[in-house]
């Protein structure tokens, strides 16, 4: 079997152990992340009357949540908008809640973000001991 070494650490990589190519060099996964990590973009924010653009053209209510999801990769938009906020991706437990309780107002300020469902559920909690509304 053909075996190429890595361009980083020359280790001999097996085709399938290639994690990516750059410049007909190939890269193991550790050295490629090494290498080249993920670059965080520039935040960015969304009003209301852009997100009306976007849904018009992209997206589509889901019955069962009640939120808008972009049609093609079936993504919620306020976790999209929270990514773009932030510059990165959600982690898995991460949880995006709508502060004025409207689920399809996705504005970026509309929008906060919490570590877990836990923390999440003691903030729901505590505004309700202080306002007395869920
Ligand atoms: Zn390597
Ligand atoms: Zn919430």
């Amino acid at each position: 079997m053909v075996k190429v070494p890595c361009g980083n650490c020359h280790k001999n990589l097996r085709p399938s152990k290639i994690y990516k190519k750059i410049q007909a060099k190939p890269y193991c996964k550790d050295c490629y992340n090494k290498l080249f990590p993920p670059k965080l973009s520039e935040p960015k924010y969304y009003t209301n009357k852009e997100l009306e653009k976007i849904y018009e053209e992209k997206c589509y209510i889901d019955k069962k949540t009640g939120y808008y999801k972009f049609k093609a990769t079936k993504k919620f938009v306020h976790k999209w908008v929270m990514e773009e906020m932030m510059g990165r991706k959600l982690r898995n437990q991460e949880v995006v809640h709508h502060l004025n309780g409207n689920k399809l107002d996705n504005c970026s300020s509309n929008l906060m973000l919490f570590k877990n469902q836990t923390e999440h559920f003691f903030w729901h909690v505590e505004q309700r001991n202080k306002s007395g509304v869920w």
